[in-house]
């Protein structure tokens, strides 16, 4: 029997995690507006060379293999990670849940045959290191040196922004300590790119880099996953090659008119590309750029101290320090409640985030939420939501002394 649907809706809700952020309309438009048009068509090419020139500026860099890998975020570190080959010695830092996924996709492509063999979804490859550094704590440098002095390995892997604990990471130390070890720094810049102001140019120890659609460039008609190559990272795949066809670092980045090292006029094919994917993901990179990356920065981070200072006159206990998110623990009479909260909210159309290992706090986040009118309304369902609870939050105190940090920080500029 041929079972056919009605047509799927799905509702406007407010995407206050992690991730997604809401979709800019501007880049929504542009994915509407582009024309019937395939993957070789003039425009779409032209398009595509245009948003790798735009990638350059906003990772900060000279490097020639900077483009979009089609997926998600973990289609471009996927990319990244495909120059591990079996038995390839990696240390992996992993403080939560990303850098986790981050270390299993690792020992799976450090495994030997046998260890793959052994244990198909989750292989524990002699090869590879994982430091578990404990959830709310960062990757300090100190850590990052003391495994590349005792493991010497070939690769090292760590996330810049790891979202599943809202942990920063130390980016400066892990690339000094991957100089002083000669080691091939790799990071998931997942979180990061388009939130923090910063140039992968300055990081010469780390050489690859991995973004996503979804985050800091806001993107999600699924579209690219930003990724940028060190010339030395490329020599090493053309020595000893990757295990993959569609996310070849090499390969991959024919499409975007890099072809033997070199950025021609001329692309040529990979895969399929979509013009409207092309188009909208050119627009998101234009918002961005325009924007400015030190503006945006400055407008998380003054965001972002403004929501906590909010959640924390409701009693919350932020343990979080990246400027796109707060992840906390309830008031000390709602522990234990978490997932209860966050259902009720989501129910609501506002969509916030447990964490997705232990232990289980709240993550709120304010991607593309930039602006006093966006915090309130964040404030105010998260207020709600407590007092729904039976939390004792005095809403009108939180949303004056908000309004008023608002009306202080427009007065001092
Ligand atoms: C979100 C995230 C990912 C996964 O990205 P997807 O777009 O879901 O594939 C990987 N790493 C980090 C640090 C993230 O924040």
């Amino acid at each position: 029997m041929t079972k056919i649907f009605p047509a799927l809706s799905i509702p406007e809700t407010l995407a206050a995690g992690p991730g997604p952020g809401n979709t800019d309309a501007r880049v929504l438009a542009a994915f509407a507006r582009a024309g019937t048009a395939d993957h070789m068509q003039a425009d779409v090419l032209r398009g595509m060379i245009e948003c790798k020139e735009m990638l350059r500026t906003l990772f900060g860099t000279a490097n020639i293999h900077t483009f979009g890998v089609g997926g998600t975020g973990f289609s471009g570190l996927d990319c990244m990670l495909s120059a591990i080959l079996p038995g390839d010695k990696v240390v992996v830092f992993v403080n939560g849940t990303f850098s986790g996924i981050d270390g299993l996709t690792v020992r799976m492509k450090a495994a030997t045959r046998e260890e793959l063999a052994a244990n198909p979804l989750d292989p524990q490859a002699a090869s590879a290191t994982i430091v578990a550094v404990p959830h709310g704590q960062s990757v300090t440098e100190a850590v990052v040196e003391q495994a590349l002095a005792q493991h010497k390995p070939k690769w090292a892997l760590m996330a810049h922004w790891e979202t599943g604990s809202g942990r920063v990471n130390d980016l400066q130390g892990f690339s000094d300590a991957c100089r002083r070890h000669g080691v091939l720094g790799l990071v998931d810049a997942v979180s990061s790119l388009g939130i923090a102001d910063f140039s992968i140019d300055d990081y010469p120890g780390v050489h690859g880099w991995a973004s996503c659609p979804q985050k800091g460039v806001l993107c999600l008609p699924l579209t690219y996953a930003p990724v940028s190559f060190s010339d030395r990272y490329i020599a090493e795949v053309r020595a000893n090659g990757a295990a993959t066809y569609v996310h070849h670092p090499v390969l991959e980045a024919r499409h975007w008119g890099v072809i033997d090292g070199k950025d021609v006029p001329t692309p040529a094919y990979h895969r399929t590309h979509s013009g409207y994917a092309v188009a909208a993901f050119h627009e998101a990179l234009r918002l961005t750029l325009e924007h400015g990356r030190a503006q945006k920065a400055r407008d998380y981070a003054f965001h972002e101290s403004a929501l906590r200072w909010a959640v924390e006159e409701m009693g919350c206990t932020v343990t979080s320090n990246m400027t796109s998110l707060v992840v906390l623990n309830l008031p000390p009479a709602l522990a234990g409640r978490e997932k209860e909260l966050v259902q009720k909210c989501r129910a609501d159309g506002f969509g916030i985030w447990p964490t997705l290992s232990e232990p289980v706090q709240v993550r709120i986040g304010i991607l593309n939420q930039l602006g006093e009118a966006q915090i309130t309304d964040i404030v105010t369902r998260f207020a709600d939501a407590l007092i729904a609870l039976g939390g004792a939050v005095d809403k009108g105190a939180v949303l004056d002394g908000l309004a008023r940090r608002y009306r202080t920080a427009l007065a001092a500029e």
